[in-house]
């Protein structure tokens, strides 16, 4: 069989899956309902049409539908990246000396770099379908924000971005490609919101949050006319979306025999992995299969493996609903030292039940340790892996080096979210023996968990 293998896994413009999945679904405990702060009741859809599109507020409340079938416009878009290939990283399971196989699903293929463009494109078309003019979002490396501004550009939709300002400052070019599409740009906090403005009084010289850009991008969503909010990761209709890449994999493994042992995926706010996974942890949920699953964090922003499960804002300005996850805490501030995006304070209420009920493991692993791992890779693979998926690459290398040991053939699969060119300054720091570790204290993250909303 192994010999019949091809280095890529192409599958057939035909074999594109035509429903996304909605593993929800398949949960016996669903995920806990996301809750309006000024009621504390769960959230209906007119209560967040105002912030959302409407097509995509039923979808983030829909807890039963299993198949949503694919609008024609959105698989149109998908076929210029898509199906994207499973590719069997034959030489780095040389390089390792293991007898492991290991495959990983690369999503780096487009402009944007990442997967983020798998619900980009579905936001942007609901949101033209509504007859909106634009929408608002934030973006913390810049990936969802060169996604989002790629698909609105497509739908010829108007895109206004916050960017996280020390990301702002430290990637332009990321900045000029989203220009490039059509988006405007402005540093977060700034002083076009009230709670920028609060920001900034507060904290003069801030270098801004993500949690914070939320809360601009989505008061400046809902004061004006015809625009609504969308955002990339965490919400049940973002991993709906990225279904997409745990669905094509399946077909691919299917083809070829493969079942796979293990299947692994970075977690930051939790889209890529629920979107690689969805299809194999739905087979776990239905009792047809064991597989394990693997979440891997950074250890500077331990949401899984050191947060807890409690209800908690969404953002630091507390304008978004309240949803039980595990979670920092929304006061959560990851080290400036972090290099590796992956910095959400919380994780989707999605990942955090099903964590809950035992379908998943997490760890969490250094930068530096990720970075190593990402050299490896490139050595091998060739291709400049980004810091998030790195975290994934670093755990299947350390699977794959237990199967050395153990002498056992698994089949190892993991998420490769994207590609890293505009990480070439934590890069740079790894290459010059610069880069550190950051750990939080005990005492740090008790203290932000302190000031968890009490709901319960
Ligand atoms: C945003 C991003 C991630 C992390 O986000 P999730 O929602 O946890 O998937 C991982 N990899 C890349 C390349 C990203 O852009």
């Amino acid at each position: 069989m192994k010999d019949q293998i091809p280095y890529k896994i192409f599958l057939e413009e035909s074999e594109l899956p035509k429903a996304w999945y909605n593993v929800r679904a398949d949960m016996k405990n669903k995920p806990a309902p996301i809750l309006n702060p000024a009621t504390l009741q769960p959230v209906t859809v007119e209560d967040i049409s105002p912030v959302f599109c409407e097509e995509l507020a039923k979808q983030e409340l829909d807890n039963d539908t299993k198949f949503v079938p694919i609008p024609q416009e959105i698989l149109d878009f998908y076929k210029m990246n898509r199906p994207s290939p499973l590719v069997r990283a034959y030489y780095l399971e040389k390089m390792l000396g293991t007898p492991a196989h290991i495959y990983y699903k690369f999503e780096g293929n487009n402009t944007s770099g990442s997967h983020k463009l798998n619900s980009a494109i579905a936001q942007a078309y609901y949101a033209k379908k509504q007859g909106l003019k634009g929408v608002t979002t934030e973006t913390g490396a810049g990936q969802w924000g060169t996604a989002l501004s790629m698909a609105c550009a497509y739908f010829d939709l108007d895109c206004k971005v916050y960017m996280v300002k020390v990301s702002y400052e430290q990637k332009p070019f990321r900045r000029e490609v989203m220009r490039t599409y059509g988006a405007s740009i402005t540093p977060s906090p700034s002083d076009t919101t009230n709670i920028g403005r609060k920001m900034l009084e507060e904290f003069p010289g801030t270098d801004g949050s993500l949690g914070c850009a939320i809360s601009e991008a989505v008061e400046a969503a809902v004061s004006t006319p015809g625009y609504r909010y969308v955002l990339g990761s965490v919400l049940s209709q973002v991993l709906l979306h990225q279904s997409i890449i745990g669905l094509e994999t399946k077909t691919a493994l299917d083809k070829y025999g493969i079942k796979p042992d293990i299947i692994i995926g970075c977690a930051g706010g939790g889209s890529n992995l629920g979107g690689l996974m969805a299809p194999f942890v739905g087979e776990k949920l239905r009792g047809e299969s064991d597989v394990r699953i693997l979440a891997v964090e950074p250890k500077s922003c331990p949401s899984l493996t050191r947060g807890k499960y409690l209800y908690d804002f969404c953002d630091t300005g507390r304008v978004c609903p309240m949803a039980k996850m595990y979670t920092l805490g929304h006061s959560f501030m990851p080290s400036a030292n972090h290099a590796g995006g992956l910095r959400y304070h919380g994780m989707s209420t999605i990942i955090s039940q099903l964590y809950e009920d035992g379908y998943l493991e997490a760890i969490s692993v250094e930068q530096t340790s990720v970075f190593e791992a990402a050299q490896m890779f490139a050595r091998t693979e060739g291709i400049l892996p980004a810091p998030e998926s790195s975290h994934a690459i670093r755990a299947a290398i350390d699977e794959a080096l237990k199967c050395k040991e153990s002498g056992e053939a698994k089949n190892i699969v993991f998420g490769l979210t994207g590609t890293g060119y505009y990480d070439l300054t934590a890069y740079k720091k790894y290459n010059d023996g610069e880069m550190t570790d950051y750990i939080p204290s005990d005492e740090e993250i008790a203290n932000s968990l302190a000031k968890l909303p009490k709901v319960e």
